[in-house]
């Protein structure tokens, strides 16, 4: 099924977040594409919340992965922009979070594109100029 969702300031964008974020249940992973600045950590952050995370989500850009566990359920936020090689992915493990009983959330996936499993959630976030600069076109695929 592919949904499409129009989104007019970052609030909207974290709103759709929040609320596939409630509905996300255990072992889903989610990839989240789209180029720098358009909206990806924003998503995320609502999702977070929508998992009732409280700590504070930002961009894990130096770190690859960052974990969050006071929440319905784990959350594995990984941004893999500045991954050289998807054995940097096996040295951090994340065929446990991938596999596990939390949700992973991959800003980048594309970076990763060999190892995700085919039942991903595949959300994409595009900016449309001629629309306006807080303008969103997020499409959600889900199998
Ligand atoms: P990414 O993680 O994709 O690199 P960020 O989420 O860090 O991007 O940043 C998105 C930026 O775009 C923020 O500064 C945010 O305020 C801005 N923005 C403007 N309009 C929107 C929108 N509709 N949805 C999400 N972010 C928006
Ligand atoms: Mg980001």
């Amino acid at each position: 099924m592919t949904e499409i969702w129009e989104t007019a300031s970052p609030r909207e964008t974290w709103q759709l977040g929040y609320e596939l974020g409630k509905r996300a249940s255990a072992g889903q992973v989610y990839c989240l594409d789209g180029d720098l600045g358009v909206g990806k950590t924003v998503f995320a952050q609502g999702f977070a919340a929508g998992l009732d995370i409280a700590e504070p989500v930002n961009s894990p850009t130096f770190t690859i992965l960052q974990q969050y566990m006071d929440g319905r359920l784990p959350l594995y936020h990984f941004d893999v922009y500045r991954i050289g090689d998807v054995e940097e992915m096996e040295e951090i493990g994340y065929e446990d979070c991938f596999y596990g009983e939390g949700v992973c959330l991959i800003e980048w996936s594309r970076q990763v594109a060999e190892i995700l499993p085919e039942t991903a959630v595949r959300v994409f976030i595009e900016k449309d100029v001629e629309k306006g600069f807080d303008y969103r076109r997020i499409t959600v695929e889900t199998e």
